[in-house]
């Protein structure tokens, strides 16, 4: 019996199957790279709901050329140094598995630059670098990935439909643009422009986006502060109801996540206004110090744990039953739009 190391390429391609499940995570990741570089524009081309062709172009900081190899090398990030940081993340990554995850199962073309010298422009297939050079010095990041799964035949025989895929991939988008309102998103489909942001900060406008003009114009701004969270957003009136949990939409720190307890006082929060069965349509976004919440359970980083949950769930029903309260007692006649 011989035990073998494996290298690295195959070390990624094995881990890429827990980071990079679908078109979707690619699109996920890769944007929360762009958020995470400053960027204030973010433009997502995709072809054939991203089977084909994945393209994140942004304005951000951009990878100095003497960095850009070891952003593909597993466990290697700079946005984290020492364990302790590992306790106060304020970025979306940090683990440094994405990019070397996305290149072990696709055909990846990146060109970036800070701005002040030429950029860096590499090609991978596999993992492995098959071309490399400089690109010009626009400052930012564009990455196109090619055929994705096209070496892990199994993985791409499980893709759903077009149709699936690009659902998961607006889902994301739209996710992304509520949790950072001050970013403008421009998303393409077969180079038909399919969402689109201001970047103007405004949640209701986002609303409008995702939801519709008629759905935006029910919202009711909400704001609440306790001494660990302040939390802001917009409530649906309660006849605007869903029969899915999916349009309620927690963001805390910037990150999109989903914890049942959250949605569960969101509900309690509208108490019986709503019809038996039905969801609220509600955007919140919850900002609290970094400590009091642990992003380190999953991969995916879509459920965290909060350290004061008590409190905080206790904020948001109340902030919605006493929004609801001041509603009805302003006369309707006199009701401000
Ligand atoms: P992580 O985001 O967890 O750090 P990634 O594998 O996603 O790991 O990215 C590795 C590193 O590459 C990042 O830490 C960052 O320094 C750099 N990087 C990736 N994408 C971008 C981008 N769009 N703009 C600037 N730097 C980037
Ligand atoms: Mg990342």
């Amino acid at each position: 019996m011989q035990i073998n190391e494996l290298p690295d390429y195959l070390a990624n391609k094995i881990a890429a199957g827990e980071v990079v499940e679908r078109p979707a995570s690619v699109v996920k990741e890769l944007v929360e790279n762009s958020v995470d570089a400053n960027s204030s524009w973010i433009k997502i081309e995709i072809k054939e709901a991203g089977l084909q062709e994945i393209k994140i172009t942004d304005d951000g900081n951009g990878i100095p050329h003497d960095q850009c190899k070891k952003a593909f090398l597993r466990h290697a990030t700079s946005k984290i140094k020492s364990e302790n940081d590992l306790f106060h993340v304020r970025t979306l990554g940090f683990r440094g598995e994405a990019l070397a995850s996305i290149a072990a199962v696709s055909r990846l073309e990146i060109k970036t630059s800070t701005g002040t010298e030429a950029g860096t422009r590499l090609v991978l297939e596999g993992g492995h670098i098959k071309e490399e050079g400089r690109s010009d010095a626009r400052q930012g990041t564009e990455i196109t990935v090619q055929d994705i799964f096209f070496n892990t035949p199994a993985r791409l025989k499980y893709l759903k439909t077009v149709h699936t895929e690009l659902g998961h991939i607006t889902d994301i988008i739209n996710r992304m643009a509520f949790s950072h309102s001050d970013i403008r998103f421009e998303l393409t489909h077969n180079e038909k422009r399919i969402f689109q942001t201001t970047g103007k900060g405004d949640l209701r406008q986002i609303a409008a986006s995702v939801y519709g003009m008629s759905v935006a114009k029910q919202m009711i701004p909400v704001h609440t502060r306790t001494l660990d969270y302040e939390i802001n957003g917009y409530i649906a009136k309660p006849e605007v109801n869903r029969a899915s949990r999916n349009y309620i939409t927690t963001i805390v720190n910037g990150r999109f996540i989903k914890s049942i307890g959250l949605a569960r006082a969101i509900t309690n929060g509208f108490h019986t206004f709503l019809p038996i069965g039905r969801q609220p349509v509600v955007v919140l976004n919850i900002t609290m110090d970094p400590y009091l919440i642990d992003v380190n359970v999953h991969p995916t980083k879509l459920e965290v744990r909060f350290s004061k949950e008590k409190e905080l769930f206790e904020a948001v029903s109340q902030m919605i039953k006493d929004t609801f309260h001041q509603q009805t007692l302003i006369p309707s006649g006199q009701k401000k739009s």
